[in-house]
Order: C-alpha cells, then structure tokens, then sequence
C-alpha cells in the first residue's frame, strides 16, 4: 500500500469536519457522532457507553477481540469563578496550557450556545517591567464583554461552563496539519482510516476488530477504563501523539529523540507487552514503514495503560504520531507520518492471528 494514496479527498474533509467540532473532556458525543457516521460504511455495527465512548466494531460475532484505540476528547477549561465586575476565571479541563491563554479567543459553550469571549491580559505599558508577572491559572482571566456578574449570567455564562478554543484545521507547506486537538483527533481519525482501507482493500480479519474512540482521555484514562471492561479484548493497539523534540527548548536527554517526518513512534514501556511490540517492528521492517523508537519510565500516560492493566492483563502496545507543541492551538504533525501510522496499525492487525496470546512461555 503506497503511503501517497491513504488520504484522499474525503478522508481530509472528514479530518476538517471533525477537528473543528469541538469536543472537550466530557462533552465528547458530538464528535463522535462525526466519527460514527464516516465510519457506518467501514463496520457492521456500533458499541456507545453511557460516558460517550464510540466502538466501531467489524466481526461482532467473533471470541477473539483486537483493539485498535484513540481517544476523542480535547483540553478545556472550566468556568470557576465570575467577580462583581463579570470577568471569568478558570479552572483546567485536562492538561491547558496558562502559557498560552492570554490574547486567545474563546468559546463558551452554554444552553443558549455559543458566547464568545477573549483572555485579556494588561498592555505592555501598565506592566512593572522589573517583575513581568507571567501567565499562571490564578492571573488568567476571560472577558464576555459583560459589564457586571449579572450580565454575565444573563448571557447565559455560569460556573461549570466549558470553554474551548476556536481555531480551525490549517495545512501548512501542503503537508504539515495544524490545529487545536490534533491531540488526539488524528487517533481517531488515523483508526477510521485503518477500517476504511480494511473494507475498501476487501481484508477478511480473522477476528472482531473494535475501532475505539474513549472519551476522558486528557483528566486520566477514565473513558478507556470503562471501555476495556464492556469489550473485554484480547489485544490493544493504542495510538496517541508523542513530543517532537527538534523545537526549541526541549531537552533531548530528558524527553528523548523524536521528530516530525521521520515516522510512527514506537513505545517501550512496562504496560506495552513486549511480543506484540516486536510484531509491529517487524512489520515496520518488513513493510518498509519508518519508524522512531520512545522509552516511558512507569507509565506511558496514553490509553495504553488503561488497557494494558485491565481484564487480569491485555497485550497493549502504543504506536504514537509525533507532534509538535502540544496542548496549545497550533498543534502541528506530518501527513507522512499520518499515513504511516495507519499504515503500520494496518499491517500488523493483519499480522495478527485469531487467538494468539503473545504469552513468553510459548
Ligand atoms: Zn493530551
């Protein structure tokens, strides 16, 4: 399978689709009822969970259960507390960057829809040049263009409120994709992948493949948790983002080597099972696709983890798309490594053979 031809035309304006519908921790369905629907073609029937879980599933009938996962849900933030003169503070939704916060746009999502809103932050001028007060979650702050907390609240805006940011799917240089929650809309949409091509290409899997979109991913793993407990797998390929380490300040020796355009991410961890790791580097191998190589002390902090340590263990390994500037709104990775990624996920479930236990002693 020639790398150039997995995205085409109609995977990008889903891709476009998707990325633009926000979809924070918690707040996942619309999202994916996007991914659902692209997918209808592609699988025999759908598993949803009462937290928002999506599973497309081909082969429902079958014992032997393979996973292919990423998770749906973006950072965001909460709002925690209106003053008496109706600005807005914060609180995290997942992992939001303060850093990033001040001059962006945002929206607050309510009952009446949408309200807009800025993070202002004080003019250069009115700054105490000898102490610059950096962004952090307590200085932040969102202005609706509301005069008092009466306003605010006639708007429709209260506590509890989610608030995402705005900014849309870009292609940069024809192939590098940017947006907010590329982290991990691509998992997603890198799995929709590997089914379509599964049914376009006529492969019969001699197992029931669950295409799995968790929620909660970005507050600990918890859409993942649940999931792994309804399908009960017997194998689980996670697909995440992973730091590119070329940019500025990063250290290589502390966050390892990686780079965007030099291909899939391979983890080693405990929680990744060492055979079924081997099997996607061989096929990487074999299949010619590159790929990097990543080591996570502990834990990988992807919903690798959640499935390796559920059900009295499942083989799980974690395939990871390298990205660049994550958890801010101008996430960037490669198109190359894109279709690479699902092209390897591709090859190695069709190296997979029903029933196999990946077991050490065999
Ligand atoms: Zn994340």
């Amino acid at each position: 399978m020639a790398t150039d031809k997995i995205i085409n035309k109609k995977s990008l304006e889903f891709l476009e689709k998707y990325l633009n519908n926000p979809s924070p921790t918690g707040y996942e369905w619309e999202g994916q009822k996007i991914w659902m629907d692209y997918l209808k073609p592609y699988v025999d029937e759908f598993i949803t969970d009462t937290y928002g879980t999506a599973v497309a599933v081909i082969n429902p009938k079958a014992k032997y259960k393979v996973v292919i996962e990423g998770h749906s849900d973006e950072i965001s933030w909460y709002v925690n507390y209106i003053t008496d003169n109706g600005l807005i503070y914060v609180i995290r939704n997942g992992g939001s960057d303060h850093q990033i916060a001040p001059s962006k746009w945002v929206d607050i999502h309510t009952k009446k829809g949408i309200v807009k809103g800025v993070f202002g932050w004080p003019a250069i001028h009115t700054r105490d040049k000898g102490k610059e007060e950096p962004p952090k979650l307590e200085n932040i702050f969102i202005d609706i263009g509301a005069k008092d907390k009466k306003e605010v609240e006639k708007m429709g805006v209260h506590v509890g409120c989610v608030i995402t940011y705005p900014d849309q799917f870009h292609i940069l240089n024809k192939d590098k994709f940017v947006c907010r929650a590329l982290d991990n809309r691509m998992g997603g949409f890198m799995i929709a992948e590997v089914a379509r091509l599964l049914h376009e290409n006529k492969k019969k899997l001699p197992f029931g493949l669950y295409v799995t979109n968790s929620v909660q991913e970005e507050i600990g793993l918890r859409g993942a948790e649940m999931i792994t407990q309804t399908i009960k797998p017997n194998v689980a390929i996670v697909t995440d983002v992973t730091h590119d380490t070329t940019t500025p300040m990063i250290d290589k020796k502390k966050e390892g080597d990686a780079s965007i355009g030099s291909g899939p991410v391979v983890s080693y961890a405990p929680a990744v099972q060492n055979k079924l790791r081997e099997r996607i580097i061989e096929t990487a191998e074999a299949k010619k696709i590159p790929f990097q190589r990543l080591a996570s002390s502990r834990y990988t902090g992807t919903d690798t983890d959640a499935f390796a340590y559920s059900n009295g263990g499942v083989a799980s390994a974690l395939i990871s798309l390298p990205l660049r500037y994550m958890h801010t709104t101008v996430e960037m990775v490669h198109k190359k490594d894109v279709e690479n990624v699902i092209r390897l996920i591709y090859e190695s479930l069709l190296s997979i053979k029903e029933g196999e236990t990946f077991s050490y002693f065999d």
